[in-house]
Formats: structure tokens, C-alpha cells, sequence
């Protein structure tokens, strides 16, 4: 087996633990990154970077054609790239919601629209949305965020109703908290408030959430469609 595969934000935290986990079982990985030089472990490894920003879609296009010529139609896509801007709904301007949303949102509505395309003509395609525990639990001062996080349940659920007839998959993950930058954010005293409402009592490791997406591409999860599965220690538990 060895597929087309594009997980954006790739260069860093979780999406370089995705990356890195598809290279490891022989798929043809290609990955964007946004900013600086691409990580040389996965460059490489034979990976293939792409510098784009999912805000801009001259850029994803861009993108796809560059991924399409060398390694053919995308047959599996991580939309992983995120950000946060923090701030409470009475000091949150309306630039700190809608950047949050047209990157997290609309930036992954403009990356799985280009993919479609390649999976239509190929009849098959698996694509896993990047969510959070947050987007079903809600978070004081991450409206923005959560809003996005949320919204992206609702986008793949479509989708899965959209396409499944034509052999694509649309999955969610929802990882609670990943020891990545987006995390060193956090105050100490923040995190341990966090870990104490962990059933586990811990973070994940960036490659218990690289594990979960791995399995929703491969044949095991044939069956499996507008699922979100958490990925959170339990902090989300029956939502
Ligand atoms: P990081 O902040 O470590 O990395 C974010 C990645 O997204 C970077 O590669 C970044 O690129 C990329 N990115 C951000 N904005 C854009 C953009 N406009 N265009 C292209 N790429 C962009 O985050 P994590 O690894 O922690 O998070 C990855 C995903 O997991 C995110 O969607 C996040 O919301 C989600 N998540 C994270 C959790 C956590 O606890 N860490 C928990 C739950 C969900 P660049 O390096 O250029 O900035």
C-alpha cells in the first residue's frame, strides 16, 4: 500500500507526528507548511513539502497541482493546520473570530473541496478532520475556537451524507490535550487544572492522536463514516 497522502500543517506538533506515522508505513506523504523552513526529518524521509496557507486558495490550489504531478491524485487528506486566539467574548474582535474560522474552518472547507475532486474521478478517498474535545465541551474565552472546532462536526457529517455513495469517508478526531506549542501557551497553573480533570491524568503524546487518525484511513475502518472519535484521556466523555 502505498497512497497519495496530504496532512496540512505538517511541519509541526500533531501534524508532523500524522506525517511521520504515514511515512513510516510506506504511503507517498505530502504536507504543507506555512511558515519557515519544513522539518529535514521528513524532507529526508522522502516527504514531500508544500508551502501554503489554507487561508489563501490560490495557494491550496497551488498546492494540489504540485502534489497531483509528483505524487498523483490525494487519496487520503489529514486537514490538521489550526490556530487559536484566545481571548474573552468581551474583548474578542470580530478579526480574532473570523481569522480563527477561515483558517480552522473555511481553511478546511478550501482544502477538502480540492481533494474532492481527485477522489470523485478515483471513486475512493478517506479524510479526517482535525477537531477538538473543546468543540463538543465549549471553553470559557474560546468561543472562536470551539465555534470552528464545532463546526467542522457538522462539515464532515455532510459530507460523510454528501459522499458516501461514492466510496469517500469523512471522519473526526477530537483530541483533548497534545503537549504541542498550541499547549506551552498554557500556565502551569492552567495545566494542572486541566490534567485534574483528566481521567487519565495526563496529555496525549502527539503520536496517540497520529495512531487514531492512521487506523480511520486504513482498510479496519472501511466501514466507518461521519464518526467523531475523541482522542482526550476521557475528558469529553458522553458528549
Ligand atoms: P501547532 O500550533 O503546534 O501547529 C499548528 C499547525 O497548523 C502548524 O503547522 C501551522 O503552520 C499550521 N497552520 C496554522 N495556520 C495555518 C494556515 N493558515 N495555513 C496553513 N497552515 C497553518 O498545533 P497542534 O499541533 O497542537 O494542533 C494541530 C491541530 O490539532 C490543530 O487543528 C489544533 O486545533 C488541533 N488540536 C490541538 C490540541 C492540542 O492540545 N495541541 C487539542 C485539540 C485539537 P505554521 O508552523 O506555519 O504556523
Amino acid at each position: 500500500m502505498s497512497r497519495s497522502v496530504l496532512v496540512t500543517g505538517g511541519n509541526r506538533g500533531i501534524g508532523l507526528a500524522i506525517a511521520r506515522a504515514f511515512l513510516e508505513q510506506g504511503d507517498k506523504v505530502a504536507f504543507t507548511y506555512r511558515s519557515g523552513e519544513p522539518p529535514k526529518e521528513l524532507v529526508d524521509a522522502g516527504a514531500l513539502a508544500v508551502r501554503c496557507d489554507i487561508t489563501d486558495s490560490a495557494q491550496v490550489d497551488a498546492a494540489y497541482k504540485e502534489i497531483e504531478e509528483k505524487h498523483g491524485n490525494v487519496e487520503v487528506l489529514v486537514a490538521n493546520a489550526g490556530v487559536t486566539k484566545d481571548q474573552l467574548l468581551m474583548r474578542m474582535s470580530e478579526e480574532d473570530f473570523t481569522s480563527v474560522l477561515d483558517t480552522n474552518l473555511t481553511g478546511t472547507f478550501r482544502v477538502v473541496k480540492r481533494a474532492n475532486r481527485g477522489m470523485l474521478r478515483a471513486k475512493k478517498g478517506r479524510v479526517v478532520l482535525i477537531s477538538s474535545v473543546v468543540g463538543l465541551l465549549g471553553s470559557a474565552g474560546q468561543a472562536n475556537y470551539a465555534a470552528s472546532k464545532a463546526g467542522l462536526v457538522g462539515f464532515a457529517r455532510s459530507l460523510a451524507r454528501e459522499l458516501g455513495s461514492r466510496n469517500l469517508t469523512f471522519n473526526v478526531v477530537a483530541p483533548g490535550f497534545v503537549d504541542t506549542d498550541m499547549t506551552q501557551a498554557l500556565t502551569d497553573e492552567q495545566r494542572a487544572g486541566i490534567v485534574a480533570q483528566v481521567p487519565l491524568g495526563r496529555y496525549a503524546q502527539v503520536e496517540e492522536i497520529a495512531g487514531v487518525v492512521k487506523f480511520l484511513t486504513s482498510d479496519d475502518a472501511s466501514y466507518i463514516t461521519g464518526a467523531v472519535i475523541p482522542v482526550d484521556g476521557g475528558l469529553g466523555m458522553g458528549h
